[in-house]
């Protein structure tokens, strides 16, 4: 459903992504993993078109990313994305936070959209809490309403770039668990996670970024179990 080939991507005379190539299947789970700088949240930003990529080829299903012509809007309602900054609307509810983009993007009946909306905050534990405002709910609960507004425009894939990094510990629980949820759903999920206990745990995939390349990837057990570049192995005795 995702398709990265040979993907690179420089700042300047800066080089972030030097060859990049993967891709994700349906209803797969991937994460990518690696240290700060490494380029995991440029390469993610790329899929979005956050990000113009100096070359390679990037495809989502039929929409070739890299495509002068791109519709943007096309590709954003495939793609859902979270970041590590919730952004919400401060002077909206939860529930008008997720009904705004299917109304006023998409055009959907509102009717509609807000029986979805309803249903999606249910689905991330935010009952009785649709009336509340980001101002009145914890930073764990705003990054639900965050993941419960992109999927209301019902993606295709869910781009996920450390959710959980400025969260207190005990609420960075909750959003795994409604990321869990979401992916044992079927949702097609890409994660760039610090959270190792929870990639071995939900990944089908993991890759290890390191300076802009990939230097090791396979299934969270041999990954984590018998890590085979020194760098990967580094980076693990330092955070496991
Ligand atoms: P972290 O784990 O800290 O989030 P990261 O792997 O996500 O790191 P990126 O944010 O992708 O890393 O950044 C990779 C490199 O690209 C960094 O050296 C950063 O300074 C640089 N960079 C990112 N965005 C830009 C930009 N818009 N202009 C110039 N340089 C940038
Ligand atoms: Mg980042």
């Amino acid at each position: 459903i995702i398709q990265l080939i040979d993907v690179h991507k420089s700042f300047g005379t800066f080089e972030v992504l030097k060859g990049v190539s993967f891709d994700v299947k349906k209803g797969e789970v991937v994460c990518i993993i690696g240290p700060s700088g490494s380029g995991k949240s440029t390469l993610i930003r790329c899929i979005n078109a956050l990000v113009p990529l100096t070359s390679g080829t990037i495809r989502v299903e039929n929409i070739e990313v890299s495509d002068p012509q791109l519709d943007k809007l096309a590709l954003r309602r495939k793609v859902g994305m979270v970041f590590q900054q919730y952004n919400l609307f401060p002077h909206k509810t939860a529930l008008q936070n997720v009904m705004m983009a299917p109304i006023h993007v998409l055009h959907q009946d509102k009717r509609e959209v807000e029986e979805r909306a309803r249903a999606l905050l249910k689905k991330v534990r935010l009952v009785g809490k649709e009336h509340s405002y980001p101002g009145e709910l914890s930073g764990g609960q705003q990054q639900r309403v965050a993941i419960a507004r992109s999927l209301a425009m019902l993606p295709d894939v869910m781009l996920f770039d450390e959710v959980t990094a400025a969260l207190d510990p005990e609420t960075v629980k909750e959003v795994l668990l409604a990321i869990r949820e979401l992916a044992e759903d079927g949702m097609t999920c890409l994660l760039v996670t610090h959270e190792m206990n929870f990639a071995r745990d939900i990944a089908d995939h993991i890759y290890f970024t390191d300076r802009g390349v990939i230097v090791e990837h396979g299934p969270p057990d041999t990954f984590f179990s018998a890590p085979s570049d020194p760098r990967t192995r580094e980076f693990l005795s330092q955070v496991l």
